[in-house]
């Protein structure tokens, strides 16, 4: 059992410490939170959000805890506890949906501002003021805690500031007293990576003030309360970072890797928050009300209201896995570069998970892979490391077949060999389990024909690399019984990924709009122009990678069967893969896994030439043909909607994520504005361009 499974399992045995049971005669006044006193005269305000299995902070949490300020400011206790309810954690921010309402920079300040009295009052109280935080204190709930006087983590508990990932920073005091209480470039880092700080770094930084397991809550309750439990707090060498001239010099500093990470014209919100130090760092009134003024300016821009937006995708895609199956044991067949991830990132999850290939050697290879890369995620924690490799076993005899509850073939693109493995598969597996096939490109009708039992046969496309991308396509076919297609979808929720269901045509929905895209790279590249020019037209663009470099990540041989195939399987208008492209193949310059390809690739990083601006047309170029399919995959009916289309996109590919979708942008921009530029492209430059039938659908409104 790994750590943290026995910090949940020791939760699970002993109910939180909630302070005393509330007087049965007395009715509670509060919908959220429950307020009682325990024999030492301490108050716990227990926050409990009505309707929901998570606490998340909204308007009505923080006008029912300025009431309970005004019982305590009557009765004045001796000290105040503030925790959750919830087993999930403590509070994992403020409630999203609130920010959507909320329209014009000023309404917000305005919100915030309300909100911001409540908790400046909290931190005003002159009782001891406690936050006791269990599992995870994020956002606005790592606000609430930074206004009590002592913060005791929970063993396990975990903290963070995802703001930067909304397009925002901060907006509820969190700028102010985070840089205030620790080492303040600890607290710019934190929070301009939004990355999550485990209980004992979060010590370590004197985020909290201690950590101790459930059982020892009301001991350093009391402890905190009798002033016996003494914090770290904000040292000299912090005060001196906080010097104007300090903060200028490490202001430039995370600029200039803010700029290398994502551009300022794409995500604002790392340099406001930059800004905002340089500017108040030390002055924390001055640094709190300017809070507001930037937190309200970055939630109304365009970058923002896209990245909730796909905050919002994600959350609709989880839900759409629906119902985690029961399944104990999987198997892979295929120890390649995908089974073999699939595997590892299966047993990651907890899955029992058999691997089999025909040669040993790529399942000892995907082991290896699999070792490292649970170090790389593990957290330094162990135990979890060795027991996810204790559950991904190598399978030379295909043992595992008759165990699974789900098989997953992994094995090289050729119908043949896959329909080969499934004939020898098949009779093996037992009744009631499920055969799911990776495959990018082939027709799942063609690969059910020569099955027993083809509705229990469902495509499960995962991504390269499984590890980093949400995404997978649930792929169904016409005789796909439909319990099996939400088994599919299930798993993939089980497995933490995303799922987007696709009828089987070709490329599905990521790969048919991407390769429009890439190939028009490559035309572009037989024109003359440099790649690296091509590669900044996308970046500026939006996309984390140029199409040049991905071709490369992705593999060229990959690249071109599978643009081989969609030009055959959809009679594409697109010229033939050029000559030198074809060689390059045949001479086995594939790319990053060859340290050759398009580019020369040096310890895992594609060399570039310098270069100058690319003109916008270029991303048009590139963009367009990629809308310009989306469009088809809706008017085919491969996904259902626009908001598969977009989830399926950023979280497959990468599209970029501020922009909110290709189809968000398709509306954003005007689709008759688009279709007019293809038609300009396709007079210019071939019939490649010409604009779908399905843009004519497409209202001029905002989608999704
Ligand atoms: P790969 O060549 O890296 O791995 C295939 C593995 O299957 C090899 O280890 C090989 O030894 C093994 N194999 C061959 N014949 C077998 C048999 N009869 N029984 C068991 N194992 C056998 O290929 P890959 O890139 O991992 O692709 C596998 C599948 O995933 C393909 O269908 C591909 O289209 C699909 N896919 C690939 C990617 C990608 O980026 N590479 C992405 C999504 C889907």
């Amino acid at each position: 059992m790994s750590k943290m499974d026995k910090v949940w399992a020791a939760l699970e045995d002993r109910d939180l410490e909630l302070g005393p049971e509330p007087a049965v005669a007395a009715p509670n006044p509060y919908q959220h939170w429950r307020l009682t006193r325990d024999r030492h005269d301490v108050a716990w305000a227990v926050l409990d959000r009505h309707g929901s299995s998570a606490n998340t902070l909204n308007t009505a949490v923080l006008v029912e805890l300025d009431a309970i300020l005004d019982r305590l400011a009557e009765s004045q206790p001796k000290g105040l506890v503030i925790r959750s309810a919830k087993r999930s954690g403590f509070v994992a921010g403020a409630d999203i949906s609130e920010f959507v309402e909320l329209k014009t920079a000023e309404g917000v300040a305005r919100q915030i501002g309300r909100a911001h009295e409540v908790i400046d009052r909290l931190e005003r109280l002159t009782i001891p003021t406690i936050a006791v935080i269990h599992g995870y204190a994020l956002g606005g709930g790592l606000e609430l805690a930074l206004a009590c006087h002592t913060r005791i983590a929970v063993t396990g508990a975990s903290f963070g500031f995802p703001e930067v990932q909304l397009g925002l920073h901060p907006g509820l005091g969190g700028v102010a007293r985070m840089t205030r209480l620790i080492d303040p470039i600890e607290a710019m880092s934190a929070m301009l990576t939004g990355r999550t700080i485990h209980d004992r770094k979060a010590k370590a930084l004197g985020l909290v003030d201690a950590i101790v397991p459930e059982r020892h809550v009301l001991a350093a309750v009391e402890a905190a309360v009798s002033g016996k439990l003494h914090g770290a707090r904000s040292s000299v060498s912090n005060r001196l970072k906080e010097s104007a001239p300090a903060r200028n010099l490490a202001a430039r500093q995370m600029r200039a890797q803010a700029e290398a990470k994502a551009p300022h014209a794409h995500y604002p919100a790392p340099f406001a928050l930059i800004d905002l130090w340089e500017k108040h760092g030390g002055d924390f009134e001055a640094m709190k009300r300017a809070e507001i003024g930037s937190f309200a300016e970055l939630l109304v821009s365009e970058t923002s209201r896209n990245l909730v937006r796909v905050f919002f995708l994600r959350e609709k895609m989880k839900k759409a896995a629906g119902k985690p199956p029961t399944i104990a044991h999987v198997h892979v067949i295929g120890a390649g570069a995908m089974g073999g991830d699939i595997a590892a990132w299966c047993a990651w999850k907890g899955l029992t998970v058999t691997l089999g290939d025909v040669d040993p050697k790529p399942i000892g290879g995907a082991i290896r892979r699999a070792a490292a890369l649970y170090e790389k995620i593990g957290h330094k924690d162990g135990i979890k490391v060795r027991d996810a490799l204790d559950r991904l076993i190598p399978d030379v005899n295909g043992e595992g077949i008759a165990r699974a509850d789900l098989v997953i073939e992994a094995a090289p693109e050729k119908a043949e060999l896959k329909a080969k493995i499934y004939a020898a598969v098949e009779p093996r597996m037992k009744p009631g389990a499920v055969l799911a096939t990776n495959t990018s490109s082939i027709p799942l009708q063609k690969l059910a024909e020569t099955l027993q039992r083809p509705e229990r046969f469902v495509g499960l496309h995962f991504f390269n690399p499984v590890s980093k991308m949400q995404l997978v396509e649930v792929v169904r076919h016409d005789r796909l019984d439909a319990e099996v297609e939400a088994f599919a979808r299930g798993f993939t929720g089980l497995i933490d990924r995303l799922p987007a269901p696709a009828k089987s045509a070709p490329g599905f929905i990521v790969n048919r709009a991407l390769t429009p895209y890439l190939a028009e790279a490559l035309i572009l590249m037989d024109e003359g122009v440099a790649p690296e020019v091509i590669d900044k037209a996308a970046e500026m663009f939006g996309m984390p990678v140029g199409p040049i470099e991905l071709a490369d990540q992705v593999g060229l041989d990959v690249a071109l069967a599978v643009a081989d195939s969609l030009k055959r399987d959809l009679g594409w208008a697109i010229p033939d893969a050029p000559d030198w492209l074809r060689k390059k193949v045949a001479d086995g310059h594939l790319g990053r896994k060859t340290g050759q390809g398009l580019y020369v690739w040096r310890d895992g990083e594609a060399v570039k030439a310098k270069t100058g601006g690319p003109s916008p047309y270029l991303a048009d170029r590139l963009v367009l043909p990629m809308l310009n399919a989306c469009v088809a995959i809706l008017r085919e009916g491969v996904a259902a909607d626009e908001d598969t289309v977009d989830g399926a996109m950023i979280f497959g590919s990468g599209f970029a994520p501020f922009r909110g979708g290709p189809m968000h942008y398709a509306h954003a921009r005007g689709p008759a504005e688009i279709r007019a530029r293809l038609v300009a492209l396709a007079e210019a430059h071939g019939e490649r361009f010409a604009p779908d039938a399905g843009w004519a659908a497409l209202d001029e409104t905002v989608g999704g």
